[in-house]
C-alpha cells in the first residue's frame, strides 16, 4: 500500500451538516508474500476500511495498492479474486443460507470458469479436508452448522481458488470463546502447508502475538508503529501500543513494561485532535504534541532498528530537522 486513504462524507438528518470521515490516511504498507501480516487497533480505527481496500470492496480515495507492482484497480476483477480473497468476522451471514456447503465452497470455482466436474468435486473435497470439515457435511445448509464450522466453511471457500493472501477480519471474534483457539489454530495450520500469505484483523494483542510476523498498529486511521511482531511487543515503542500491550499483559515486575494505560474513548474521526490524534489520551504528551502530527518513519537513535520497524511519535523521532525540533520539545 503507497499511502493509501480513504474518506467518506457523511450526511442526513444524523449528522446535520455534510463532514468527511477520514477513515483510513495514508498508510503505507508491506504484505509480504506468505507472511501473516496483522493489522490491530480498536474498533474504528479503520481497519475494517483497510482490509475491504485490499479485497477491492472499496477504491482507496488517494494513494494506491499494488500487487507485484502493480495497481489493484487495473486487474479484472476475476484475475484479482484469484489472487485475494476474505474471510469475514461473522461466518454466519457471509455464508448464503440456501446453498450447500458444497455449493458454497464450490462458487469461486464456477465464477472462475473451473468447468470439469470430477476437478471440482475433488477440490471441494481437497479444500474440505484441508479445514477439517468432515466430508459428510457437504450436503449440509448453514443453519445446520455451528458457528466454527460455518467460518470454517468460509475459510475452505477462500482456499478454494488457491489465493496468494487471505483477507481475514476479525475472523474470531463473532464465535464461542472455546472456538476461536481452533479457527486460529487451523489458520496457522493452512499458513504452513500452503504458504498462503494471511492478513489478519484483529483488535486482540494477545491473538496478534501468537499469529503473526509482522505487525502494524493502526490508530484514527494511521498506521502508528509498524514492525516485525516479536520485536514490537518485546520494546513497543509507541505510548498506543503500549497501553494496548499493557491491557492484555499480567503485571510482571521484572518486565519493565508499561505505561499507565490510556483512558476514555476514541476521538471522533469527523473531528480529530489536531497535532498527534493520540495526544487528548496519550500519558506521555508534551506541548508539540498537541500542534505536530508526527510523521511514519523509521525511528531513530538509541532505539533498536529492526527490519522495517517504523514509529509516528514525537518521543522518538527519525532523522531530520523536524526530529530535532522534536527533540527540543521533549526536553
Ligand atoms: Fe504521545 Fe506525543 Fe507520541 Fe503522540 S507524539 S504518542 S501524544 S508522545
Ligand atoms: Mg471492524
Amino acid at each position: 500500500l503507497r499511502h493509501v486513504g480513504k474518506s467518506f462524507r457523511l450526511r442526513g438528518a444524523l449528522f446535520g451538516p455534510a463532514r468527511q470521515l477520514h477513515a483510513v490516511r495514508d498508510v503505507s504498507l508491506q504484505i509480504p508474500r506468505g507472511s501473516i501480516t496483522a493489522i490491530v487497533g480498536e474498533s474504528g480505527c479503520g481497519k475494517s476500511t483497510l482490509a475491504r481496500m485490499l479485497l477491492g470492496l472499496e477504491t482507496p480515495s488517494s494513494g494506491e495498492i499494488l500487487i507485484d507492482g502493480q495497481p489493484i484497480g487495473a486487474l479484472d476483477r476475476r484475475a484479482f479474486a484469484t489472487r485475494v480473497q476474505p474471510v469475514f468476522q461473522d461466518p454466519v451471514s457471509s455464508l448464503n443460507p440456501r446453498k450447500t456447503v458444497a455449493q458454497i465452497v464450490r462458487f469461486p470455482l464456477d465464477a472462475h470458469g473451473v468447468k470439469h466436474p470430477a476437478w471440482r468435486a475433488a477440490r471441494v473435497r481437497e479444500v474440505l479436508e484441508l479445514v477439517d470439515l468432515p466430508q459428510r457435511l457437504m450436503h449440509s445448509y448453514p443453519s445446520q452448522l455451528s458457528g466454527g464450522q460455518c467460518q470454517r466453511v468460509a475459510i475452505a471457500r477462500a482456499l478454494a481458488i488457491g489465493p496468494e493472501a487471505i483477507i481475514c477480519d476479525e475472523p474470531t471474534s463473532a464465535l464461542d470463546v472455546s472456538v476461536q483457539a481452533h479457527i486460529l489454530n487451523l489458520i496457522l495450520d493452512l499458513w504452513e502447508r500452503t504458504g498462503t500469505a494471511f492478513v489478519l484483523i484483529s483488535h486482540d494483542m494477545a491473538v496478534v502475538e501468537i499469529m503473526a510476523q509482522r505487525i502494524a498498529v493502526m490508530y484514527l486511521g494511521r498506521v502508528v508503529e509498524a514492525g516485525e511482531t516479536a520485536q514490537v511487543m518485546r520494546d513497543p515503542l509507541h505510548p498506543y501500543t503500549r497501553a494496548l500491550l499493557s491491557s492484555v499483559m499480567t503485571p510482571e515486575p521484572e518486565a519493565g513494561l508499561p505505561e499507565p494505560a490510556f483512558s476514555g474513548m476514541a476521538p471522533d474521526p469527523t473531528d480529530p485532535p489536531p497535532g498527534c490524534a493520540f495526544h487528548p489520551r496519550c500519558p506521555r504528551a508534551f506541548e508539540l504534541c498537541a500542534v505536530l502530527e508526527p510523521v511514519l518513519g523509521k525511528p531513530a537513535g538509541a532505539v533498536p532498528e529492526g527490519k522495517g520497524r517504523q514509529l509516528a511519535c514525537h518521543l522518538h523521532p527519525p532523522p531530520g530537522p523536524e526530529a530535532a525540533q522534536a527533540d527540543r520539545g521533549s526536553r
